[in-house]
């Protein structure tokens, strides 16, 4: 069996299945192959798989992103700003100042940048953080 993702001459994109390429290809020329929308029988392959990848749900190390209208990011932008005028900037100490300020009971801020495998590991161990939406802004300190 081989699925193929066909396309009929009014746009409709469907799925269909056939024994081989070849059936496909003798159905097709027969006019045996109609969109399931609107019967019409004008179908070619469709040039690209449809856009939602089924079952890819294991995010393979993408990170959380965030997108919107210009406001939107102003409003990021400017926590972000107050956040950063409020904690120091460490850089790629990020990790090891985050973890010296829980384990020292500090209440002082830092922000700086980690790996994913840093972030996750101060998570698992009970340290408080947060993914900035951008890069820090303010890095003369470090
Ligand atoms: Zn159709």
């Amino acid at each position: 069996m081989i699925v193929f993702d066909l396309k009929c001459g009014s746009g409709h994109v469907f799925e269909a299945w056939f024994g081989s390429s070849a059936d496909y290809e003798s159905q097709q020329a027969r006019g045996l192959v109609a969109c399931p929308l609107c019967d019409s029988a004008e179908v070619t392959k469709a040039a690209m798989a449809p856009a939602v990848p089924a079952k890819s749900n294991r995010g393979g190390g993408a990170v959380p992103m965030a997108a919107g209208n210009d406001d939107g990011m102003a409003r990021l932008l400017a926590m972000q700003r107050e956040m950063e005028a409020n904690s120091d900037y460490v850089g790629r100490r990020f990790a090891a100042e985050a973890r010296a300020i829980h384990d020292n009971g500090e209440t002082r801020a830092v922000h700086g940048e980690a790996t994913l495998a840093e972030a996750r590991a101060l998570v698992e161990d009970g340290v408080p953080l947060l993914p900035l939406p951008f890069r820090p802004l303010a890095r003369s300190d470090a």
